[in-house]
């Protein structure tokens, strides 16, 4: 292993939650780094264009991640590429944080701020066509599919706004929802539905992805209120259906619920006395931009008030 760099507070992921997180911990001077498993702004890397962010009529994800991580290295706070792969507690109460680099930091205080990664539909080709057809993020290959017809799986938030975003650009693009109904707030819902490109069909489940030696051609579909099987043809199939918690490295701290969530007091404490969590990656009931910022505010003050404990 490679030295132990040490600081007061080592910020595990460099999304909204984590870089305000950085932010108000380096302004209250204390030495921060900010590891992240690649370029900083988590998932505002993968969102085309937000519209419920105060203070932002409309931004382009990637765009609202250069403005925070611009803030949040302002007051000294660093940032280095690194996936964690090891959270280690020691008998002095400080955490050693190893990664795949082959380093180890040492800090007082951790700030957990992984986030979600998206859910896999787990049909048969979805890993094969992955890269040639198969796709999670519309905006790094929606431009691949120009006057295309794409498929959009899920029902939620995601599917309906990046469903609109490859609207843009497709011949046509058919949401397939498993149930009867969308999950997605009213106003995108609305605005879908005017979307002359856009097409739902509900109750209905993709149970394979097909394609040729190249590329995805299609998927075999199901039924579920009537049992019919049926194909359908398209040169894309962009997947949203959920996401789920990048919270493995922590099992071992017991920190995490069932589903993998980390839990936390209201305060961004978990159980470990030290060890803080925000953003998506927390058992909430709302996962925003928003509310990750704020979450990132809270663990950055009081991370500074746990170490002021410490000098006491
Ligand atoms: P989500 O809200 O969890 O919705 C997942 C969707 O995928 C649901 O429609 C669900 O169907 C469907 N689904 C789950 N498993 C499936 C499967 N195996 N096959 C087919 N469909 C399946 O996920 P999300 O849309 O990615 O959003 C995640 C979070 O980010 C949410 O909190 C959301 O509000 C937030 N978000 C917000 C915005 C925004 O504010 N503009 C934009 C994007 C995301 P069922 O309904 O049948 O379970």
């Amino acid at each position: 292993m490679a030295n132990k760099d040490r600081y007061d507070v080592v910020v595990i992921g460099a999304g909204p939650g984590g870089m305000t997180a950085a932010m108000y911990a380096s302004r209250a001077n204390l030495s921060v780094l900010m590891l992240d498993r690649g370029i900083y702004g988590g998932n505002l890397n993968n969102t085309a264009t937000i519209e419920n962010y105060t203070g932002f009529k409309s931004i382009k994800g990637p765009e609202l991640a250069q403005q925070m991580y611009d803030g949040s290295i302002q007051f000294g706070a660093e940032y280095a590429y690194g996936t964690v792969t090891n959270v280690e507690v020691n008998a002095d109460g400080t955490k050693t944080v190893s990664t795949d680099m082959d380093e180890q930091f040492v800090a007082k205080a951790i700030v957990i701020a992984t986030g979600s990664e998206q859910r896999h539909l787990g049909v048969p080709g979805e890993e094969e066509f992955s890269g040639r057809g198969v796709s999670y993020c519309a905006v790094c290959d929606g431009a691949f599919f120009k006057d295309k017809p794409l498929i959009v799986v899920g029902g939620g938030d995601s599917a309906v706004e990046e469903g609109m975003y490859l609207a843009n650009l497709a011949s046509q693009v058919t949401v397939l929802v498993r149930s009867d109904k969308l999950r997605a707030q009213p106003m995108l819902q609305d605005e879908a539905m005017k979307n002359d490109k856009m097409k739902f069909i509900f109750n209905t489940s993709v149970t394979e992805i097909v394609g040729n030696d190249t590329k995805v051609t299609g998927v075999k579909t199901h039924n579920n209120q009537t049992g019919e099987d049926g194909t359908m043809d398209a040169d894309g199939i962009f997947i949203y259906v959920g996401n789920v918690p990048m919270t493995k490295q922590f099992a071992s701290l017991g920190i995490l619920d069932d589903a993998g969530w980390v839990k936390t007091d209201n305060t961004m404490k978990t159980a470990v006395p030290g060890i803080f969590a925000v953003g998506d990656v927390r058992e909430t009931p709302l996962r925003q931009i928003a509310t990750a910022v704020g979450d990132g505010s809270i663990a950055g003050q009081q991370v500074y008030q746990y170490i002021q404990s410490l000098e006491k």
